[in-house]
């Protein structure tokens, strides 16, 4: 960026590629510094991802920023952070503030994926729950190897079982709508309030 960028952790820019393609990404760093980071899928023949992969290092494109309601609210509540695929960009960077206030609220991350090579930051993500005195890591995998030690299935299938420790805790959700929409549909009919769920639909 041409200067230092204030943002919470967990919101989002728009990029603006040119001819009016604009797509949303969100920072997974932290803020206050001129770099932002993004972590971005590429869906081979898609406009806007292909638009982004034909970026070269150097070249200059308008990024809007911030963007986005998603970002963690302080409270005595335990935070749950829950991450589809890409979701996960602006849950490393939820994650990334909390260890870096030392936080000291029970801290609760999932993360969904297909395949162990799409979750990616997972070690980054590991290394940050040691970091914090009460937080734990739960990965889930819908098509899972041999000698995968997380859930096996989709990201509410590691959600279910945890809920009961979990009502009343904030919960901060990014993902594709399909696992959006499932989440927040777990968590409504467990009775988790509305005021409490905060969600990044990527559709
Ligand atoms: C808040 C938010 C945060 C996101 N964060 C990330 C992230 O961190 N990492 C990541 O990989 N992805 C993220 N995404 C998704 C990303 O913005 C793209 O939607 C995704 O990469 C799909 O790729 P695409 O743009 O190539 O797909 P496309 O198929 O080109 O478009 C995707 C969406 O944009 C719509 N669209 C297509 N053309 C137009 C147009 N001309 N005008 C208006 N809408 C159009 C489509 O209907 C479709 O819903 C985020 C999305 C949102 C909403």
């Amino acid at each position: 960026m041409d200067r230092p960028v204030a943002f919470h952790e967990g919101q989002h820019a728009v990029v603006d590629l040119g001819d009016g393609l604009r797509r949303c990404y969100s920072m997974s760093n932290r803020p206050d510094s001129a770099e932002i980071e993004f972590i971005m899928k590429r869906y081979a023949g898609r406009v806007g991802s292909e638009a982004v992969s034909a970026l070269s290092p150097g070249a200059q494109i308008f990024v809007e920023m911030p963007y986005g309601d998603m970002w963690i609210r302080q409270s005595d509540a335990p935070v749950c952070l829950v991450a589809g695929g890409t979701g996960i960009a602006p849950i490393l960077g939820m994650l990334r503030r909390l260890a870096a206030d030392h936080d000291t609220r029970p801290v609760r991350v999932v993360y969904g994926a297909n395949v162990r090579d799409e979750l990616v930051c997972w070690q980054d993500l590991a290394e940050l729950v040691l970091e914090l005195p009460d937080a734990e890591l739960v990965g889930a995998l819908t098509t899972a190897h041999d000698g995968w030690l997380g859930v096996k299935g989709l990201v509410t299938h590691a959600l279910e079982p945890m809920l009961a420790g979990l009502v009343d805790a904030d919960f901060y959700v990014a993902g594709p709508p399909v696992m959006t929409n499932a989440v927040t549909g777990l968590l409504k009919g467990a009775g988790v309030q509305l005021d409490r769920i905060r969600f990044d639909s990527f559709g």
